[in-house]
């Protein structure tokens, strides 16, 4: 793995040119003028933010969404402008854009190039017609080529694709080939998701009415371990239960979330945790600008709270015991003042006897391969 990020900025890009069918992500279909005064409000926010971190260097900037890549070349100029004369950035800083393959050109690549961004996290989901037409997605199978094709064109060549399984008629058969697809491809990074069912989304509501054909639980859990062999066996070893990375690609912006480091978050509906503070922006569109329009910043927050010790452990576990290598014990002891086994002596030893977790020779608690399969057990069993 490369050097430990420390410090990140999240830009959360809250616009979407339509919403998919599976997405309760907070984002919006807006007009330009709207558009226009959000970025307004957000203009706001960032001086302010970046005076907060005005002698902090950071090692990370993750604009994400919503849709990054659907602003105009205009905005994405300015926005990267104003980012980066506003923030300190250290020299080998990770700077990533998401994209969607629909909303790609290669003038906006080169763009987002000539501001130093040097990682893509491209929305791919599925290299299967039907699957993406099913899912509402806007880009074609062969945009997504043509994606790739035109940001290696323009020098990047660190790039990372969403993909999604157990959709409605997906086959193993189809999933199989979408990751041979992927590693044929040669990307850097991959992050496999299964579907969420997520409430108020209209696929939530198809599920309910039995309209949705859904891969039944043992054909997704065989999507899953199918995945978790082929990609380390294709030169993409996994280092997160969702992630893939050939080495030295991982996501440093990520890392910092499974590590408990510091980050800003800026933007409606980002989260932030910053110098103990773990906050959350409205997601209430008109509040963010009209918060910030009358520099209200208070007004334009939904959540804010000072995590006390037992609080941040509990995250701390959670989140980290994502990672494949997991959670250094020593590292926990210096941090939280006291060892695992003492903060949470009940769950660990229940994971540890279910075969779920065990202790490696230098250290590290850790997911068994059991464990990975049932992350979801273990990673909700630290919190109290
Ligand atoms: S492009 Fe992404 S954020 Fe936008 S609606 Fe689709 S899944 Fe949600």
């Amino acid at each position: 793995m490369q050097t430990m990020a420390e410090k990140g900025i999240y830009v959360h890009v809250p616009f979407c040119a339509r919403k998919c069918q599976y997405c309760d992500f907070h984002s919006v279909v807006a007009d330009e003028t709207f558009v226009g005064s959000y970025f307004d409000a957000f203009e706001q926010e960032l001086l302010v933010r970046s005076r907060e971190a005005a002698a902090d260097s950071f090692d990370t900037l993750f604009i994400g969404g919503g849709t990054p890549s659907i602003l105009t070349i205009s905005r994405l100029d300015r926005l990267l402008r104003m980012l980066t004369s506003s923030f300190t950035f250290s020299s080998s800083a990770e700077i990533t854009v998401e994209v969607n393959p629909s909303s790609l050109s290669l003038a906006k690549l080169r763009c987002l190039r000539s501001w130093g961004v040097n990682r893509l996290s491209m929305g791919v989901q599925s290299f299967e017609p039907n699957l993406l037409e099913a899912l509402g997605r806007l880009h074609t199978v062969e945009q997504v080529f043509q994606s790739l094709r035109s940001a290696r064109q323009v020098g990047f060549d660190n790039i990372s694709m969403d993909l999604m399984f157990g959709l409605p008629d997906q086959t193993m058969a189809q999933w199989q080939a979408t990751l041979a697809t992927a590693v044929q491809l040669g990307i850097q990074h991959l992050s496999a998701y299964a579907l969420i069912l997520e409430e108020a989304t209209p696929f939530y509501r198809w599920a309910q009415q039995g309209l949705l054909a859904l891969p039944d639980e043992d054909t997704e859990a065989c999507m899953f371990e199918t995945t978790m062999q082929y990609l380390p066996d294709h030169g993409m070893p996994q280092y997160e239960i969702s992630n893939y990375a050939r080495l030295g690609c991982e996501s440093q912006h990520n890392m910092l979330y499974w590590t408990g480091k510091p980050y800003l978050a800026l933007g409606s509906g980002a989260a932030g945790y910053w110098r103990g503070r773990r906050y959350v922006n409205t997601k209430d569109m008109a509040l963010y600008v009209s918060g910030w329009q009358n520099h209200a910043a208070t007004e334009t927050l939904e959540l804010e709270e000072f995590p006390n010790r037992y609080q941040q452990m509990d995250e701390y576990m959670m989140t980290g015991m994502r990672l494949l290598r997991g959670i250094h014990g020593p590292t926990f002891a210096k941090r939280f003042g006291m060892a695992i086994s003492e903060a949470y002596p009940a769950q660990l030893q229940r994971l540890l006897e279910r075969n779920l977790v065990q202790w490696t020779a230098d250290g590290y608690l850790q997911l068994t391969y059991a464990g990975r399969v049932l992350g979801n057990h273990v990673f909700s069993a630290w919190l109290r």
